[in-house]
Order: structure tokens, then C-alpha cells, then sequence
């Protein structure tokens, strides 16, 4: 269903580019951005790509009032030989219209989507940066545009996306962080909006993530969300242990979300031949593994870091030590494969690349 043109207008004010050294996480924005409107009488129409610039909504847009809006963030990179790539958009747009479906979204195209994507990327494309492990965030996302104060789904939306260069996630090669597991708060519960990328779920979670990061903690660790006894994933992040050789995450249960790092992981370390389960696990399982020694490593996966090896981990007054505070053997072939992977530096046998230019 790509048979819709995109009309394209060039931005013939184009911003001087930032340093590859200033260039921090979401802070600068390219010249363009891709729009397309959605209406009930027209569906969705008016692809286009536009000069980055402010949208205007009625004070009433049903967004500003219920949070109806959903979003989704992946990357471009650029290889060594100067062209570009995307890493399994299909994920991206396939999981952007599970999360339409929860939140009563219309859905998009998924193949229109990623051409739309690519498109902009291609205009954009000297913004694409080229120092090591440097890259183009991509951030899809649709809003309800209606101005009506009724509780009900919207019948007019945006569906807008925009780039921003960004730094390498670690400043000196990759490095453990550590997570404080929460106790209080809870993210999602099953029925509840967990499993969607959607606002909400990010605006309930500041206030757990102010409290830890005050005591020097990079992000919480959230158990389930009704006997606060299994793991579920961190902030932005899912999450791996390796216990005795076997690498275990949690299952997705309908209140985790579906990450795309998660799931290429799974896959790469099944390809070696690693056991990896998905299944629940309780800090309770952690804590006993971690008494016996076994608790071998820790990591969480997603787009912004890829990996994010776990060196500590706080469970009220306990504080567990995983791999010395070090990065652990797996979490470093993982690192260095899937980074090799999005930057072509390594062989992609599972064609999770689609080049762009
Ligand atoms: C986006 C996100 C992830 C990671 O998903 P990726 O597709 O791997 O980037 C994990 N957990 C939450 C809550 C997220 O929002």
C-alpha cells in the first residue's frame, strides 16, 4: 500500500550542525520532519515532509487532555563506508500499531511507515554523523488532534515523525550501571497500558526515577505491579540475568514492553547456542542466586544503549554486586555484535538492516 506520494518542501534555512562532541541525547533536531493526518472521513492522507517546525493545535486536542498518543524510537547509522541503515524498522512499526490498538489509535500502514521513515532519512541524511558509535534517533509518534473534551477516542490525529543526532551512549566504551529496584511505585499492571508505548506509562514513572536518582542510581528495576515480587524490566530498558550459565528474562506477560533489543538478543544468543529462557523470575530467585554465587551477570537491552551491563543492584538495604561491578563476558559479545550489526561492521545473517542510502 506505498503508492502514496510524499510531497516533499525543502527547508532553505538549514541549521548549522552540532559538533559530534556536543551532541547529547534528544537535544538537537534536523531541517525536516514527516507529517500525515488522519481524519474519519479521509483515513489517513497528506503524507508529507515539511521544514521542522512547530505544530498548532486547538487547546482542546484530546491529547493535552487524556494522553491519547503513542510512540516509538529507533536508529540510523552510518557504516564505515558512508552509507546508511535502519535496524529492523518492521519491529518499530509493527509494535507502533500494537500500541495504536491499545489505545484505540487508527492503524498505519507499517511498509508506508518505514518507506516514510527511510524518505525523511534521506532528505536529512548529512545529518546522519559519522564519529564512532555516533547516530540518528528516530521518533515516530501520533496524536489525537480532535478538540472535544468527551472521554472517547479521537477522530482526527497526527502522525509526525522527527530525527536527532546523538552521542555515543558511553562516553569511554561500555560501562555497568547502577539500578535501584523498586519497591513503592509500580510502572504497569496486566490489563493496564504496559505493553503500548504510550506517554503515560513514561509521565508515571518520573517520580520513582527522581527518588533513585538523587541517591546516584541510573534508573529502577520494576517488579510486577500487584505483589511487587517478579521482575518485570527497567525504565527504558528490558532485563537479562545470567545465573549459572543459563540467561534468563522475564517473560512477556502483557504488562512488559516488547522490546526490539530484546528480542534480537534472545535470537543472537540462540544462534550461539546459549541457553536463554523467557520466564518469571522474583527478586526473591535473584537474591538467593546471587547468595550462592551464581548470579553471573546482568544486563538490560535497549535502542538508546543497546546494552546496558548492571554492576550493581540495590534491593532495599541489600546491595547485590554483579560481576564485580565489571562488564560481564556475554554482555559484551552481545554489545559488540549488535553494535557491529547496526553499524555494518559485522555480518547481519538475520537481515535485520535495511539500507537507506
Ligand atoms: C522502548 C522501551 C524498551 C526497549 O525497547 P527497544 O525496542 O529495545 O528499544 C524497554 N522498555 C520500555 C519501557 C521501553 O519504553
Amino acid at each position: 500500500m506505498s503508492e502514496y506520494t510524499i510531497t516533499v518542501v525543502k527547508n532553505e534555512n538549514p541549521k548549522p550542525k552540532p559538533a559530534s562532541d556536543q551532541l547529547k541525547f534528544g537535544k538537537y533536531f534536523t531541517d525536516h520532519m514527516f507529517i500525515y493526518d488522519y481524519s474519519e472521513a479521509k483515513g489517513w492522507h497528506n503524507p508529507r515532509i515539511v521544514p521542522y517546525q512547530p505544530i498548532v493545535l486547538d487547546p482542546a486536542a484530546m491529547i493535552f487532555h487524556y494522553g491519547q498518543t503513542v510512540f516509538e524510537g529507533l536508529k540510523a547509522y552510518r557504516t564505515k563506508e558512508g552509507h546508511i541503515q535502519l535496524f529492523r524498522p518492521d519491529k518499530n512499526m509493527e509494535r507502533l500499531n500494537l500500541s495504536n490498538d491499545r489505545l484505540c489509535i487508527p492503524a498505519i500502514d507499517e511498509e508506508f511507515a518505514i518507506n516514510a521513515v527511510k524518505h525523511l532519512v534521506h532528505v536529512d541524511s548529512e545529518w546522519v554523523p559519522d564519529a564512532e558509535g555516533t547516530s540518528l534517533y528516530i521518533r515516530p509518534f501520533i496524536i489525537a488532534t480532535e478538540p472535544y473534551l468527551g472521554v472517547n477516542p479521537s477522530s482526527m490525529y497526527q502522525f509526525i515523525v522527527i530525527l536527532s543526532p546523538v552521542g555515543a551512549y558511553y562516553e569511554s566504551g561500555i560501562n555497568p550501571v547502577k539500578i535501584a529496584v523498586e519497591n513503592e511505585y509500580v510502572r504497569a499492571v496486566k490489563g493496564g497500558t504496559g505493553e503500548a508505548k504510550t506517554a503515560g506509562n513514561y509521565a508515571s514513572s518520573l517520580k520513582a526515577q527522581e527518588i533513585v536518582s538523587k541517591e546516584g542510581y541510573a534508573q529502577v528495576l520494576w517488579l510486577d505491579g500487584l505483589e511487587k515480587k517478579y521482575i518485570e524490566e527497567v525504565g527504558s530498558m528490558n532485563v537479562f540475568f545470567k545465573i549459572k550459565g543459563e540467561i534468563i528474562t522475564p517473560e512477556l506477560n502483557g504488562s512488559i514492553l516488547n522490546g526490539v533489543t530484546r528480542n534480537s538478543v534472545i535470537e543472537l544468543l540462540r544462534h550461539w547456542d546459549l541457553p536463554v529462557t523467557e520466564r518469571r523470575i522474583t527478586m526473591e530467585e535473584l537474591d538467593e542466586a546471587y547468595r550462592n554465587g551464581e548470579l553471573e551477570e546482568a544486563f538490560g537491552s535497549g535502542t538508546a544503549a543497546v546494552i546496558s551491563p548492571i554492576g550493581e543492584l540495590a534491593w532495599g538495604d541489600k546491595k547485590l554486586i554483579i560481576t564485580e561491578g565489571q562488564t560481564g563476558e556475554v554482555s559484551k559479545r552481545l554489545y559488540d555484535t549488535l553494535t557491529g550489526i547496526q553499524f555494518g561492521s559485522v555480518e547481519d545473517p538475520f537481515g535485520w538492516t535495511v539500507k537507506v542510502k
